[in-house]
């Protein structure tokens, strides 16, 4: 167990867009205590701090000047089974999939649908990741933390993490005040499946009761079809959040476009593909300097060709004024911009 330090650290490896930047410090810690230390170390430098998981969701925009943290806190640990349901305490520092990974070898079912998405367990709970009619704030039943201002540590329970479409209250209103140190998940120890999105409907057609590793292998095989592989090409996932507009907007685009795909939020609003309409700006598979739309998934921007924090965000208003030109509607970056 240690606290390792780096100075002038590249963060090359920890950004999926693969932006060339620096942190003045980067430190990494093994336990809850280390990092409290660590925290009462920088309270006396005052230096600015940002925690990473898997540098995933980011946008570093320059290089770093203050402390990068990044959570070693492993284990998984398997606490009380209720019934049906079985409580998973995991370390914020565990690799996601290889969290799912262990749930779906176990046949224990409510994390597969989020299979194979990147980054750390702590980031899921504060990004509310959510992929295929899941999100993870659906299984989370407690997040662990330490506040950054104090040192002290802090149980939040589900209800209280404002939990919304890639969203929760670490992103909002506490935003940059708690480290999340371990998650506890929610399973079930018997099939409880959600199939009824894309082409995981497929495999409710079968008609048998899928086991978790399949809906697993199935999620995974679906997104390799269609994400770009971080080591292959960098990128951070989908670049905008899909727009929830009043229904008389949806209306108004429908008029002129009767294939617009749509999803019924409630009675006065509905959710459009922000991928659809950027793809319908004629951005798919454009070029700005070295960053790209994805061809294969418009939503998605990508570092094509030693990309710089530049050429990204130049291309990202250029696709949000666009958008906003054709469609009257605002798309926002769910990308972290640092
Ligand atoms: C190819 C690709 C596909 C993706 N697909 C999906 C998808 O299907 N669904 C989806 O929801 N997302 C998706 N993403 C986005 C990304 O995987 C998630 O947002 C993920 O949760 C980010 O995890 P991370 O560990 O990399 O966090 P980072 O990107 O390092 O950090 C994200 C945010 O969390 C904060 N943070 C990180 N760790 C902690 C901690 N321990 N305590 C407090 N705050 C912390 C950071 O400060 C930052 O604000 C995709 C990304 C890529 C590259």
């Amino acid at each position: 167990m240690a606290i390792v330090r780096y100075n002038q650290y590249d963060l090359r490896k920890h950004n999926t867009f693969g932006m060339d930047v620096k942190a003045e410090q980067f430190i990494t810690y093994d336990t809850v205590d280390e990092l409290i230390a660590v925290l009462a170390e920088i309270r006396q430098n005052g230096k600015p701090i940002l925690h990473i998981g898997g540098g995933s969701n980011l946008l570093f925009t320059k290089n770093f000047e203050g402390v990068v943290l990044h959570s070693n806190i492993k284990f998984i640990e398997y606490n009380i089974q209720d019934g049906e349901e079985l409580k998973v305490r995991v370390g914020s520092g565990i690799v996601w999939d290889d969290f799912c990974a262990e749930m779906a070898r176990k046949n224990y079912y409510g994390s597969e649908n989020l299979s194979y998405i990147p980054g750390e367990v702590g980031a899921s709970a504060v990004q509310n990741i959510g992929a295929y009619g899941v999100e993870v704030g659906s299984i989370i039943q407690e997040v662990e933390t330490v506040e950054i201002a104090t040192g002290c540590q802090r149980v939040f329970q589900a209800k209280d993490c404002a939990y919304g479409y890639r969203d929760s209250v670490f992103k909002n209103r506490l935003l940059g005040k708690y480290i999340v140190t371990a998650v506890v998940f929610r399973l079930s120890t018997v099939p409880k499946v959600h199939l009824d999105y894309g082409q995981l409907k497929e495999l409710r057609e079968q008609n048998i009761v899928p086991s978790a590793q399949m809906i697993r292998d199935a999620v995974i095989t679906i997104r390799k079809s269609k994400l770009p592989e971080p080591e292959e090409l960098g990128s951070a996932g989908s670049f905008f959040k899909n727009p929830v507009v009043p229904k008389v907007v949806y209306e108004d685009i429908a008029q002129a476009y009767s294939n617009v795909p749509h999803y019924i939020v409630d009675e006065e609003n509905v959710k459009i593909p922000a991928a659809w309409l950027i793809e319908q700006c004629g951005w798919k598979g454009k070029t700005h300097g070295g960053a790209a739309v994805y061809e294969k998934q418009p939503l998605i921007l990508v570092n094509k060709n030693q990309a710089t924090p530049t050429d990204i965000i130049e291309l990202a208003d250029l696709v949000q004024q666009s958008v906003f030109e054709k469609f009257h509607i605002h798309i926002y970056p769910e990308v972290n911009y640092i």
